[in-house]
């Protein structure tokens, strides 16, 4: 799913008497003062990502972290407000969950039928084991059509892929079709959000970057120009382009079809446009029945912007009159993530993005702070999968508060198997040498009740004289941006012992 929701081009108040998603309309969110736009994280070989690091300029930027804030809010209030509507929600999740389950457990079953049905519909079918095979299908493809140009709506497993840069390398040009996507292609940057890629951006942000890119007038934000001047610039690319890509939401198996969901109708562009139709879909997107896709479709819209349903859910069946449609299939650590006994589950993620919606770290420091393909609580899970070392610091940006769990609308226990990767990190020695002489010093004093104590006791009494440069220090990272709490007049044990304990020790 897409939108241009992204940047706050659509945030203007509704007009009076407009037709809009009832409940589901945005609050008016205007940015207070110009502010440079803080970058992300800064990526360094296979050295664990500083996601704490880029949150810190990210905060630094206070207008561009309540707009953050209040957007990804905003979704999330109207997400609930559409969840209320609904009586079955929760037997709506349940079913959704079950679906999921039964076809990740029955994956090759389902896919081989997909492939059967596909190719009797005349859709070509490629299976590619990673990011590097995806790769070079697409371009091997291209070459054959003798493609310069292929438009592209929104799809997570080509960033995954790195697919943008590999065929800049490779000498196609790439045009993102989707509004959102398109800004953040003009500003080199990675989409910062599964289903608002440029959710981070202010107007004045994107301005600037189309000033830059586009030749716009940088002082001029108005969204009406912005949008005008993008479509004006990009509507000749895409019609002139020689073939078009677009990714799934869901693969029937049952009838070899494949669907796509979009608010702006960019899929609809991207495969209608140019005679080469290619769509890159992971392998845990299918789904047994037709009769399973309304579950999905109904939550699915819901659980991302709050609104009913996105504006075109279009199903792709065979190649149009005259030209061709390729479907690449793609595991790229799939099957591997499916034998993890902890983190199957999370492959019935359907990318709605409501767990980042809902969760404070990803909405006080913006997806790009992640440093990673998949950002927020999801990400927190799938990353890891790919590199352990790199993304080891990922799964400790989480307050594991469980609200991502909640609002998950394939219920999958995200907070749970973040705490899981602690664990596995912890033990597989992924831990920052700091942290682990902490825990290592705390789980000798947890075992030692006395030791405990004691320590308990001294530290209070120690914090109420330290000087303030012995406890706010580059080793106190938890004190960076917070005050540590005032320590109690007494621990617990010394008010239970003289209020409650009998001589003997025992409760009175
Ligand atoms: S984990 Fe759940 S809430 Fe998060 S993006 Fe996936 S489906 Fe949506």
């Amino acid at each position: 799913m897409s939108g241009a929701q992204g940047s706050d081009l659509n945030r203007n108040p509704p007009h009076p008497g407009r037709l809009d998603h009832a409940e589901g309309a945005s609050i008016p969110l205007h940015s207070r003062v110009r502010e440079a736009q803080p970058r992300g994280a800064v990526i360094n070989g296979d050295q664990p990502i500083d996601q704490a690091g880029a949150a810190e300029r990210f905060i630094a930027a206070p207008e561009h972290e309540r707009m953050h804030d209040a957007r990804l809010w905003d979704l999330r209030q109207k997400r609930d407000r559409q969840m209320h509507g609904i009586a079955e929600w929760e037997d709506l999740r349940r079913l959704a969950s079950e679906i999921k389950e039964h076809a990740l457990t029955h994956l090759d079953h389902y896919l081989e039928q997909f492939e059967t049905n596909a190719r009797a519909n005349g859709i070509h079918v490629h299976w590619a084991q990673d990011a590097d095979e995806h790769n070079a299908i697409i371009l091997s493809l291209l070459r054959d059509h003798g493609v310069k140009r292929l438009i592209k709506s929104k799809s997570m497993l080509t960033e995954e892929c790195g697919f943008r840069d590999f065929m800049a390398e490779s000498g196609v040009e790439v045009v993102e079709t989707d509004l959102g996507e398109r800004i953040q292609q003009l500003d080199d940057e990675a989409p910062s959000h599964v289903v608002v890629p440029a959710v981070h951006k202010l107007r004045s942000d994107v301005a600037e970057v189309f000033a830059r890119t586009l030749g716009t007038d940088p002082d001029d934000d108005d969204v009406h120009y912005l949008t005008e001047q993008q479509r004006e610039k990009t509507r000749p690319l895409i019609l002139d382009a020689q073939a078009g890509l677009t990714g799934a939401n869901f693969v029937v198996a049952e009838t070899g079809t494949f669907v796509v969901c979009t608010n702006e109708g960019n899929a609809d562009l991207s495969a209608n446009t140019p005679p080469l139709q290619i769509a890159s879909i992971g392998i845990e997107k299918v789904i047994p029945r037709l009769e399973d896709l309304p579950v999905f479709v109904r939550l699915l819209s819901r659980s991302a912007l709050g609104s009913p349903i996105t504006q075109y859910t279009s199903h792709f069946r065979g190649p149009r009159r005259g030209g061709e449609l390729h479907v690449v299939l793609v595991d790229n650590g799939r099957s591997e993530r499916l034998g993890m006994e902890q983190f199957w589950t999370s492959l019935k993620c359907i990318r709605c993005g409501a767990c980042m919606n809902t969760c404070p770290v990803f909405r006080r420091s913006g997806g790009l702070s992640y440093g990673a393909t998949y950002a927020g609580p999801i990400g927190l899970i799938i990353d890891p999968t790919f590199n352990r070392h790199r993304y080891s610091s990922l799964p400790f940006s989480s307050t594991l508060n469980g609200s991502c769990t909640n609002v998950c609308p394939v219920r999958i226990n995200i907070h749970e198997q973040i705490a899981g990767w602690r664990r596995v990190l912890a033990e597989t020695h992924e831990l920052p040498l700091m942290k682990k002489v902490i825990m290592r010093e705390a789980g000798h004093l947890l075992s030692h009740p006395a030791l405990y104590r004691t320590a308990i006791a001294t530290a209070d009494s120690a914090l109420k004289h330290l000087p303030r440069f012995m406890v706010y220090n580059r080793l106190n990272t938890w004190g960076h941006g917070r005050e540590v709490p005032a320590p109690p007049r007494e621990t617990f044990h010394q008010w239970y012992a003289a209020n409650r304990a009998t001589k003997k020790g025992k409760p009175a």
